[in-house]
């Protein structure tokens, strides 16, 4: 049996699906073993319903019976009303179960948590199959949370392409509210041990612990990268008392919301991965916010980019930009922006100062008045012309990406592109 679940935590009054998981997979494990290992999945990172990540749990368990397949459900509704936060008008949960998926019912489910990832959905679309496919369900208050649940559900369902983990620790339910106490000195020590088999527990050029959250939710920290880092990170780190610990396989750091597509064709609310040449030079607005514009030369359209000030240092890469470079641009379309997550520069355009001519006798000319040209003081030769000297680029091709205190869930970081046909310059 697959269940997911989703929506229950809430921004004022903490909670955590991820918790709810880690309870579950305690409780359930009488009925049967796990078939993998829970799978934390994020969806679409624009939508406005989100407390933070947006992320939905899964849990394939292998269990004998219809008698048990009730009590099953029964132990999961428990813990999802108990645990999620009903009183917050944005917490509206959604509990799936599936049994068997049949053929055509997996490429439904395929494509429904594809648009999950990609696109926006109503709460209705998640009921439609619901219905047609018969799947039981709950849906709490307005049911919101089917969306989530159910593509959690499909992924664990038909697997999922891409991957990585997170070993996600839990306070204990006494401290919950309170300071995390977590020994920075022993997270650096943890990735120095372990990235890049690890990645985004520090932010270095930014000296920031990217690890340990800040709200009212029971996480302490969580570690990700691969399976065998991830564990020996966790080993390195001194805290306070760890309540629980659960490792979630997830499609966090792999670009799964990102579409190919061309800058006439983007619309709000979506993640692209966009072609095009600088056509403005970047530029610093109020706030610290970097701004240029990119154009298609095929269509002619235009968008603007941002690198916002929370990106930090990514900002000095942006703001090399020039006009005519050629580069690659991954982000989500916002009001009509490009928020950068990533960017490839692919050729960097020639740049030219003008400058006085040298004069034969190795002298540089003076200005012989406007539009005069120019006159060596010496030897009195002219020149009409000035000399174009080329500027040194300090910046080289390949891909950036913002830091990891700046990183979407499921962004997928560049020090898991290594080795590719480009260079990266992983954010560190
Ligand atoms: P946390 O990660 O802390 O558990 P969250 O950031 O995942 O919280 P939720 O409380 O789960 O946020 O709220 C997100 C809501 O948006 C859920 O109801 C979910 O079903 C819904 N949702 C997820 N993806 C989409 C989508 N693509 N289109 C429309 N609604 C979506």
């Amino acid at each position: 049996m697959i269940i997911g679940i989703d929506d229950t935590d809430s921004r004022s009054d903490g909670g955590c699906t991820t918790y709810i998981a880690a309870v579950l997979v305690e409780k359930l494990q009488k009925y049967g073993d796990l078939a993998d290992y829970p799978l934390l999945i994020r969806l679409n990172p624009n939508i406005r319903y989100k407390t933070r990540g947006n992320g939905a749990v899964s849990l394939n368990i292998e269990i004998d019976g219809a008698s048990e397949a009730d009590e099953v459900k029964e132990v999961v509704l428990d813990e999802v009303r108990s645990q999620s936060k009903l009183s917050d008008e944005n917490t509206n949960p959604g509990v799936v179960f599936l049994d068997d998926t049949p053929s055509d019912m997996r490429s439904d489910l395929e494509s429904f948590s594809r648009r999950a990832m990609q696109d926006i959905l109503w709460i209705q679309d998640a009921k439609d199959l619901i219905n047609i496919y018969g799947i039981d369900s709950c849906g709490f208050k307005n049911g919101r949370g089917l969306i989530g649940a159910l593509a959690a559900a499909a992924v664990a369902s038909n697997g999922i392409p891409d991957h990585t983990f997170e070993l996600i620790t839990y306070r204990m339910p006494a401290q919950i509210g309170t300071p995390r106490e977590v020994d920075a000195g022993s997270v650096m020590e943890a990735d120095m041990q372990t990235y890049p088999r690890t990645w985004d527990t520090v932010d270095i050029a930014n000296k920031a612990v990217v690890c340990v959250p800040h709200g009212r939710d029971p996480v302490l920290f969580g570690i990700r990268g691969e399976v065998d880092g991830v564990i020996d990170a966790t080993d390195h780190i001194r805290s306070e008392q760890v309540e629980r610990a659960v490792l979630f396989k997830t499609n966090q750091g792999t670009d799964m919301h990102l579409m190919r597509s061309t800058i006439d064709q983007t619309r709000g609310g979506r993640s692209y991965i966009l072609r095009g040449v600088v056509s403005s030079a970047p530029r610093t607005i109020h706030g610290g916010h970097v701004i240029f514009e990119i154009t298609d030369p095929q269509s002619g359209s235009g968008i603007d980019c941002a690198a916002f000030e929370p990106t930090k240092n990514f900002r000095d890469i942006i703001r090399q930009l020039a006009v005519g470079d050629r580069v690659v641009v991954c982000g989500s379309m916002d009001d009509g922006t490009v928020h950068l997550e990533k960017i490839k520069i692919e050729h960097l355009t020639a740049l030219y100062e003008t400058r006085n001519p040298v004069c034969t006798c190795g002298r540089r000319m003076k200005s012989a008045g406007t539009g005069q040209g120019y006159r060596c003081k010496r030897c009195r030769t002219a020149s009409l012309v000035p000399d174009r000297v080329p500027i040194k680029r300090i910046l080289d091709c390949g891909w950036y990406e913002v830091p990891p205190s700046a990183r979407r869930h499921i962004a997928k970081p560049l020090v898991r592109c290594a080795g590719g046909s480009h260079p990266v310059h992983p954010g560190r």
